[in-house]
């Protein structure tokens, strides 16, 4: 039987503000959607901390066995500096800086999300769609918002009506804020303003002669409002209505807040079931951020690189300290935080490693399975990882007392301890065995120099069949051999 049988979850939804059963709307099946990354930079840790947080959910969803789709888009087009409807497209900015085209800049960056990602050890997404790959379906969307009255165009561009669509509708639900007060907190606008109320937004925006991103619509050349790629790509890959979209507190407001008006007037139904959103990671107490300067970037963590950190930690002791906190709570990065989490890491993988070997009897001195049910209760409640890791150290000291003979445990017992310590650690908070990895390459390190030596042998006695057969296959095998003056080295592909 599927384990999300019998796993009531509950999930905080942002919309309600209350912890809620999650129900999905096809038995079974999970529609999840999260705000990707805006690929003109590189990402930081505070970027990777909201999508670890999902990454997470993600797996603990598989791991129930529900069949999940999750679309994690790619934004390539249309936020704007300052996330307004005014400024320059982040990424054509970047590329006039660097005198490259935008696709380069979207191509470089997409590639270090990419890689970054793995580093962390990330499962990839479901579908993994583009902004600029779905300009027609946006085109589509905002000719229905028109047409429904909630949109007007204005010399090429077009701007959703806020204040029109708060007649019948609530602008603000999600956000906790209300029109009236927007509008009483906003400047008065000018002449040159197109918008008929400081609150609308653009849903098209008018190409001017210099600005290189562009594309042909019924309004003229132009280019999509950031907000509506998330309705255009969600839908269209869940359907008009889906079970979850998350993303990172700071997009609450206006990114989802329009996403569900542009949804509710062009489609007619609220887009979304359960809005889920993850809180900030924050470097010396403030948002860490791309635009402040205020952050330290994975690689500067992983090389120790930075002004910050006192040495270099590993992706898995990252992830792990992310991990330690709640997804809703704010996280703050410091170095003694990341050195306690690094001994925390080592305690968990060192007792981990020593399960196999521990001595069996007849009985157990724990209660095994309600520890076991234990770590599905806290992640069962809204995946509260820092309770699910306190119980994770339970099961570390229960391991160092039967190490110790001061306890004992059934075979069952111990095949059930390491069964849900896999399942939890590895599958479930994507947390590696680094340094189980690195003994693993310095064991085939080992495999290899002890071949150069019979390589070395067999050319010493002319044996040359034998010493080509040894490099070839090794090369066969993506493992380059070099003769140089030094003796012989070798690179692993
Ligand atoms: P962006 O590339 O700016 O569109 O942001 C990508 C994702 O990172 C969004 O979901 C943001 O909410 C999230 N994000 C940005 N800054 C932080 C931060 N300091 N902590 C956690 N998540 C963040
Ligand atoms: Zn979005």
């Amino acid at each position: 039987m599927q384990l999300y049988k019998t796993n009531t979850l509950r999930v905080h939804n942002s919309l309600t503000g209350k912890k809620e059963v999650f129900k999905p709307i096809n038995e079974g099946h999970i529609g999840m959607y999260v705000c990707g990354p805006t690929v003109y930079s590189n990402v930081h840790l505070g970027n990777c901390r909201t999508f670890m947080s999902f990454d997470m959910i993600f797996r603990y969803f598989k791991h129930l066995g529900y069949k999940v789709r999750y679309v994690r888009n790619i934004t390539d087009a249309g936020h704007l500096e300052n996330d307004a409807d005014e400024g320059e497209d982040k990424i054509a900015k970047k590329a006039k800086l660097e005198q490259i085209e935008p696709m380069e800049v979207v191509q470089r960056y997409t590639v270090d999300f990419h890689e970054t990602l793995q580093k962390f050890n990330f499962l990839p997404p479901s579908i993994e769609p583009t902004a600029t790959g779905h300009i027609i379906e946006q085109i589509e969307i905002i000719k229905e918002i028109i047409a429904k009255g909630f949109a007007y165009e204005v010399n090429g561009s077009v701007y959703f009506d806020v204040p029109k669509f708060n007649e019948n509708h609530e602008y603000g639900k999600l956000s906790g804020r209300k029109l009236e007060d927007m509008i009483s907190n906003t400047r008065e606008l000018t002449a040159q303003d197109e918008k008929k109320s400081p609150q609308d937004f653009a849903l098209w925006k008018k190409a001017e002669e210099q600005h290189i991103m562009r594309w042909p619509s019924p309004w003229g050349d132009g280019f999509p409002g950031w907000h509506l790629e998330c309705t255009a790509m969600s839908t269209k890959y869940l359907g008009e209505t889906f079970d979850i979209h998350g993303g990172g507190m700071d997009l609450k407001f206006p990114h989802h807040e329009c996403e569900i008006a542009q949804a509710e007037a062009g489609l007619g139904k609220s887009p979304v079931n359960y809005w889920m959103h993850a809180n900030m990671l924050t470097l010396n107490g403030k948002k860490m951020s791309k635009s402040t300067g205020n952050n330290i970037y994975p690689s500067e963590m992983f090389s120790g690189e930075n002004d910050i950190m006192s040495k270099p930690y590993s992706p898995a002791v990252v992830r792990f300290f992310m991990m330690q906190a709640h997804y809703t709570s704010i996280l703050d990065l410091s170095d003694d935080a990341l050195q306690a989490s690094e001994k925390g890491y080592h305690k968990l993988m060192d007792a981990m490693e020593s399960v196999e070997s521990l001595k069996t009897g007849k009985t157990s001195d724990f209660d095994y399975k309600a520890w076991q049910q234990k770590c599905y209760d806290a992640m069962n409640d809204d995946f509260n990882t820092p309770i699910l890791i306190a119980h994770l150290f339970d099961a570390v000291k229960r391991i160092n007392l039967i190490k110790e003979e001061k306890e004992n445990i059934t075979e069952e017992d111990k095949s059930l301890l390491q069964n849900t310590l896999n399942n939890f650690v590895h599958d479930i908070l994507g947390i590696e065995n680094q340094k189980a990895a690195k003994d693993d390459s310095s064991a085939l390190n080992g495999v290899v120099e002890l071949l150069i030596d019979l390589r070395n042998e067999a050319r010493a006695n002319k044996d040359f069949a034998t010493s080509d057969k040894i490099r070839d296959q090794l090369t066969a095998l993506g493992i380059q051999l070099k003769d140089g003056k030094e003796g012989t080295t070798f690179s692993i592909n």
